[in-house]
């Protein structure tokens, strides 16, 4: 993430033109801007070697008028509280325009994780989830994973919990392990829901999404499986990348088998059948159909949006296309399935997770992912739909339409309740 351009900054702006879009007064403005709350931590954890080590830590609740705080934690060593906020906004548009009961919320730990042991890992990971747990329960607010942490992540979260509220509450956070009430397509939901919506673009500006190439930027938990699910529809996996670097090969990728060797060796840099090493930011600029950001923010920018050469943009990662660079994009011509969208799946199959918790019940694999899956197209067709018979295309892109359908819902929400 670049530190030059705040995340907070950038989510204003696009709530800002949202609001005007829709013909809403400063009033509304303000009372989205700002989070309904936001909690600082502070961490004292034993490291292995004896010493004590502080770290901070967050959540942001934004807003609640549609339901319980929802969004993940983060662990990351460069998370600030501004970025929490903007990316509890993000969750808020997110869980309304996926239809779901949930305001949003996010958390975020200033760290390392690579650099730790697993045993340091789950001190911190307990002392950070006992320092917030009377601001999050099973109908308050729900965490779940986003960077750098994991279903592992969330067992000792949900563990800590329990001890501490002396009762067994499946439903306070999800992307659990299977065997405390996980689901098995929780893993792979977020790039899954990514692949259908970057493929259903494809399909409407390109004809398809057969035989299109593809770049995906990040190999963590959302681009690995939105490769892998991009390939399995057909498309050719020209590059991807992860945080030490990427590979290209012009004949396409066997996902699995990247997969494979990054398990081995902890990056795809150095993959024996890559044509050559990329940059990050190479990768961005590539002549591919469709570029599939998936790591974090702002890499998408004034300095790089005019070299892109993509005709569709589906933003696996939160927040990565500027503002600026989104307008530069547009001029161009560029479809951008936004975050919100994009990366909906995530959510909307933790949602799946937490209604069976609370049932007691075992949805199948099958029924999670067909659920899922009606429900994203859903989104997908709403959104375009508002786009094409709402929306100059040449001055808005799809996240004006998305962004317009999400906030339309928080607000009649708000207004209902009185709170606008
Ligand atoms: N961290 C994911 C996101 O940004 C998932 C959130 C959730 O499942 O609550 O959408």
């Amino acid at each position: 993430m670049s530190i030059l351009i705040d995340p907070y900054e950038e989510a204003k702006k696009q709530l800002r033109s949202t609001i005007e879009l829709l013909g809403l007064g400063e009033e509304a403005y303000e009372a989205l801007a700002v989070p309904e709350r936001l909690v600082q931590v502070k961490l004292a954890v034993r490291m292995d070697d004896g010493t004590v080590k502080t770290f901070i830590g967050w959540r942001s609740q934004h807003n609640s008028a549609l339901g319980p705080y929802k969004g993940g934690i983060r662990y990351h060593p460069d998370v600030t509280a501004n970025e929490v906020v903007a990316l509890s906004m993000w969750m808020t548009w997110k869980c309304s325009l996926a239809g779901l009961p949930y305001g949003g919320g996010k958390g975020g730990v200033r760290v390392d994780p690579k650099k730790l042991s697993a045993g340091e890992l789950e001190r911190l990971s307990r002392a950070y989830f006992a320092a917030i747990s009377d601001i999050v329960g099973e109908d308050l607010d729900i965490p779940a994973p986003d960077v750098y942490t994991n279903p592992q992540v969330m067992a000792w979260y949900l563990d800590e919990y329990s001890k501490i509220k002396r009762g067994f509450y499946f439903g306070v956070v999800t992307g659990k392990p299977v065997e405390l009430g996980g689901l098995m397509a929780r893993v792979y939901s977020t790039g899954l829901g990514t692949a259908i919506t970057a493929a259903e673009a494809a399909r409407r500006v390109l004809g398809g999404i057969e035989g299109r190439t593809v770049a995906v930027q990040g190999f963590g938990n959302v681009g690995y499986y939105a490769a892998l699910f991009l390939e399995e529809m057909g498309a050719r996996v020209v590059a991807v990348s992860d945080s030490k670097g990427g590979i290209f090969n012009p004949n396409g990728f066997h996902v699995q088998d990247v997969i494979d060797f990054k398990n081995k060796t902890g990056t795809v840099v150095g993959y024996p059948k890559a044509e050559k090493v990329i940059s990050n930011e190479e990768l961005l600029e590539l002549k591919v159909d469709v570029l599939v950001p998936s790591a974090i923010e702002n890499v998408i920018t004034e300095k790089n949006a005019r070299n892109i050469k993509a005709k569709v943009i589906a933003e696996g990662a939160n927040g990565p296309t500027t503002v600026e660079a989104e307008k530069m994009l547009t001029e161009m011509g560029v479809v951008i399935v936004p975050d919100i969208l994009a990366n909906a799946g995530g959510v909307i199959m933790s949602h799946i997770e937490w209604v069976n918790n609370r049932m007691g019940g075992w949805v199948t694999e099958e029924e999670a992912r067909k659920k899922l899956e009606e429900r994203i197209m859903n989104s997908f067709n709403n959104v375009w739909k508002f786009w094409e018979s709402k929306l100059d295309k040449q001055k808005h892109n799809l996240r004006a339409a998305a962004y317009a359908v999400a906030v339309d819902r928080v607000v009649r929400a708000m207004k209902l309740k009185g709170l606008l």
